[in-house]
């Protein structure tokens, strides 16, 4: 019997998920609490009444794998008290920590009893029966169980369909995987060691997600991928077709509102792409576009494959097919060799480009990748003072974007209640938080709100015509 066959258990048992790093991992948690539902697993927000917790991991930095082991020190606390208590915890770990460590996870936390990569999750609930049948062993005896595994068969294929009051308790907003894993090899990056290769869903399983999210209530949805724009999927004919013929299709179903994607990346732009930021007023025109770096000598040792003037010359493009398209990006300080002159010219494009937003990071020696085997690493404290100079930089960058906001009309989703008693909250296309004073009758439709004041992260807006 194949584990989606699995006879449907009353829910008896809750699951603790905590989820670290990217939105991609934020997906494949809940896709876990799907896999778990037929066991009776419901999941929980407490993670003192849990009976399995799972850490669902990130490796892209040093620092987030150490969080997972001090978390694992906490877990096993909580696991003797509950002991103490005639109960139990079992406790696992997913994601590419999991990937990446795999046995060395269980030798430094022996209290950890399952094991098992971000390609592995559909096979849970066969892990979690074998975990279990060994708790009456002798702990001499007991084996963490471990699936760090690429399998040849496809694991969205093996999960359940997401369920639909789970997907209800989500809100407007989901976020769909459509293509995982990297062939890019940036010499600074795990993601192709620990999600593998690139892979894209079939076009058929996506569209079926997307119906189901939007009978569901959702509005919004989020493709993700670690490189969403090189996403080629086949369609029913078996022909291989991009994101921006993905998007018409998505376009095509009724209900559903708003499109966006992330992360993409600058060498798969496509013209179909940007065609379709042109011709899909549903494409919602914000752009997570990575740059990394704005120097060519860094790009070069990066193996990023482009040029900082292939990006200008590709974001005027994009502007040029959606002239309000506002950007994001990522960007890494301090990569082994990094002079002061590189990272002026990393300035340079920040203020070339103009940024609604961006992520920064200090470089983090990733054992396996080429970038650890470089010599000419950055001190720490270089690092340091290029991250708050680059940080000041679109900081200001976001607030000007905040400020030419004022004045306009935009559409805004109403997704909550805001925080103060009469308020709403909801997102702009531009991605940006909006408040504003209104009934809790607006949330879940698109209203025109004038934009009349910025705060550091948000938007103040006043309803100017309810969607009818
Ligand atoms: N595929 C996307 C791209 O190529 O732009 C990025 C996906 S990666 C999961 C997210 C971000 O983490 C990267 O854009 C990069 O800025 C950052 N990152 C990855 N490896 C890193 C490292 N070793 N040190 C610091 N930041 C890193
Ligand atoms: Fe990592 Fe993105 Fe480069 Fe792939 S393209 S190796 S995910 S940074």
């Amino acid at each position: 019997m194949s584990d989606t066959e699995t006879p449907i258990q009353p829910a008896s048992r809750r699951v603790f998920i905590k989820t670290y790093g990217c939105q991609m991992n934020v997906y494949d948690s809940d896709r876990m609490a799907d896999a778990l539902a037929p066991r009776g697993y419901v999941p929980t927000q407490e993670i003192g009444e849990a009976d399995l917790v799972l850490l669902n991991t990130c490796h892209i930095r040093e620092k987030a794998s150490e969080k997972v082991f001090s978390e694992l020190g906490r877990l096993k606390d909580l696991q003797g008290e509950k002991r103490a208590a005639g109960g139990d915890l079992m406790i696992g770990v997913a994601g590419c920590v999991a990937q990446a460590e795999g046995e060395e996870i269980a030798r430094r936390a022996p209290v950890v009893v399952m094991v098992f990569g971000p390609q592995a999750y559909h096979r849970l609930p066969d892990m979690l029966d074998r975990a279990q049948a060994q708790r009456h062993l002798h702990p001499s005896l007991k084996r963490a169980v471990i699936d760090t595994d690429f399998p040849q068969e496809d694991k969205f294929e093996h999960l359940p369909p997401a369920k639909k009051e789970v997907t209800i308790k989500r809100g407007l907003t989901a976020f769909l995987t459509v293509q995982e894993g990297c062939d890019k090899f940036c010499s600074f990056c795990v993601v192709p060691y620990t999600r593998g290769a690139e892979v894209s869903r079939p076009v058929a399983q996506i569209l079926g997600e997307a119906r189901n999210l939007v009978e569901a209530g959702v509005k919004e949805i989020t493709l993700l991928g670690q490189n969403v724009n090189a996403y080629h999927g086949l369609d029913a004919a078996g022909r291989s077709i991009g994101l921006g013929e993905l998007a018409f299709l998505l376009a095509d179903i009724p209900g559903l509102e708003r499109l966006r994607y992330t992360t993409s990346h600058p060498r798969d732009m496509d013209d179909a792409l940007i065609a379709a930021h042109r011709d899909l007023p549903l494409l919602m025109p914000y752009l997570h576009l990575p740059v990394q770096s704005g120097s060519d000598r860094i790009l070069k040792a990066m193996n990023r494959k482009h040029t900082a003037a292939d990006y200008l010359h590709l974001i005027d493009r994009i502007k040029t097919a959606r002239p309000d398209m506002a950007l994001s990006g990522d960007f890494i300080v301090g990569f082994p060799g990094e002079t002061e002159q590189d990272f002026e010219d990393t300035l340079t494009i920040i203020r070339q480009t103009g940024y609604a937003s961006a992520f920064s990071f200090k470089y983090s020696t990733r054992p396996g990748t080429p970038g650890a085997s470089l010599g000419d690493q950055v001190q720490e404290e270089i690092k340091t003072e290029r991250l708050h100079r680059l940080q000041e930089l679109v900081n200001n960058q976001t607030s000007a974007f905040h400020a030419s906001c004022v004045g306009k009309t935009l559409p805004v989703l109403i997704e909550r209640h805001g925080r103060m008693p009469g308020q709403v909250g909801g997102r702009s296309p531009y991605l940006q938080a909006v408040h504003l004073e209104g009934s809790t009758d607006l949330i879940g439709a698109i209203h025109q709100v004038e934009i009349i004041g910025t705060s550091t992260n948000s938007l103040e807006g006043r309803l100017v015509a309810a969607a009818a």
